[in-house]
């Protein structure tokens, strides 16, 4: 098909929920995709944070087929070898006890908010099941992570929501003390907050807000859907934060492409979900667990530290071409957040660049770069060389 074709075909039978660029992807290769008529882009995007692997790649696929040719899914009620394994792999990288699989970041967050009301239940009692979140968090699109999500614009239409979050505002105690009570059970953030616009925590509000949890038995939850995998430069945010999460979920990144999602417990909270209390059919699928191996296989000490390379040389260049309509950059690892000048609006910056070949994202009131982990020097230049072109 052409990509009128299959522009036409997705509007006449797709439901209209997402505002899309107007390009069809084919295929790709690293972190190049082409579109059906052939058209080369430099992808900044990854999916949405996802194809940490790039394209085509072939230990990846051949991983994937494998494992489809002997067994593409059983129900959780058998044991399977490959996400045991990649559970196995989690834990022992992360110093965290045990994992739940799922299939998608906001399935991952419930499992994460029962755990923690759970949790409170079993040691408080009732009564003790609000969650602190932060305001421009994003948490995800089900009824109850919208309302997690600090963002009012997120919480219309679709109520009743479900009940007991509060919010504070990012990097302030104050605020989170003012939000405290007898009733909270947990503290939810994100590192970094991402769709909010690529807004790191600051380190010393980390510490404290960790201290705090410690002292008033919250669990510290962190939502590392966007940040985990390898993303930030180290295999998760939190290691680069000094700090030890009671729950974390990861989504994303975690099988380079297949949807698979999930949660990682300490010890103090291995055993709170049992038998019956929570489930999804297609949860620690083995295919995806395959694919999460190779993700897990190729993401080395190593590589992790280039990918902290590779973002500081990015953001060096960008902002070493002075662009009339861009400023500052922020972020951790190749987790990239421009500053978008006043009076430039950043849907047209987004169009020109895509239309000259440069596939990026946006972020809050910014720009936000995703690339492929494995992006090499040489794709990095030809999209900073697409920058200064469109937008000099
Ligand atoms: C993308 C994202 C989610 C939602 O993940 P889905 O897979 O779309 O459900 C949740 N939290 C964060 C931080 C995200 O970036």
């Amino acid at each position: 098909m052409t990509s009128q074709e299959i522009k036409a075909l997705t509007g006449q039978y797709i439901m209209n929920t997402y505002g899309r660029f107007d390009v069809a992807i084919d295929h790709g290769s690293g972190a190049t995709v082409y579109d059906p008529e052939g058209k080369e882009y430099i992808d900044f995007t990854s999916g949405i944070g996802v194809c940490d692997l790039g394209y085509g790649n072939q230990a990846w696929a051949q991983a994937i087929g494998t494992q489809a040719g002997k067994l593409g899914h059983t129900s959780n009620l058998f044991y399977t070898e490959p996400p045991a394994r990649l559970a196995e792999t989690l834990c022992k990288r992360t110093g965290m006890r045990c994992a739940f699989f799922a299939n998608g970041g906001g399935e991952a967050n419930e499992g994460m908010i029962k755990l923690a009301r759970k949790y409170s239940f079993d040691k408080h009692g009732e009564g003790r099941n609000v969650i602190i979140t932060l305001r421009n968090s994003f948490h995800g699109r089900t009824i109850t992570t919208l309302k997690a999500t600090g963002q009012e614009v997120f919480h219309q239409y679709f109520f009743p929501f479900t009940e007991g979050f509060r919010y504070a505002d990012a990097n302030s105690m104050d605020s989170l003390q003012a939000a405290a009570g007898d009733d909270v059970c947990a503290v939810m953030v994100e590192l970094v907050q991402g769709e909010g616009g690529v807004l790191p925590l600051e380190q010393e509000y980390v510490t404290a807000l960790a201290a705090l949890c410690q002292e008033r038995d919250w669990l510290l939850l962190v939502d590392e859907v966007q940040t985990g995998v390898g993303r930030t430069g180290t295999l998760f945010a939190f290691q680069q934060y000094g700090i030890t999460p009671d729950v974390i979920s990861f989504a994303k990144g975690i099988a380079g492409g297949l949807p698979m999602s999930g949660i990682l417990a300490n010890e103090k909270c291995r055993s709170v979900l049992g038998p019956g209390m929570h489930a999804t059919t297609f949860g620690a699928n083995p295919v995806c667990a395959a694919a999460g191996l190779v993700v897990q296989e190729t993401l080395s000490d190593e590589f992790l530290k280039e990918v902290g390379q590779k973002g500081a040389y990015l953001r060096e260049q960008i902002e070493g071409l002075r662009l009339p309509c861009l400023g500052k950059t922020r972020g951790l690892g190749l987790m990239i957040g421009i500053e978008v000048k006043d009076g430039y609006q950043k849907g047209e910056i987004v169009g020109k660049l895509i239309e000259n070949g440069l596939l990026v994202l946006t972020a809050g009131p910014g720009l936000r770069l995703l690339p492929p982990l494995v992006i090499t020097r040489d794709e990095m230049d030809k999209g900073i060389a697409i920058m200064k072109n469109t937008l000099s």
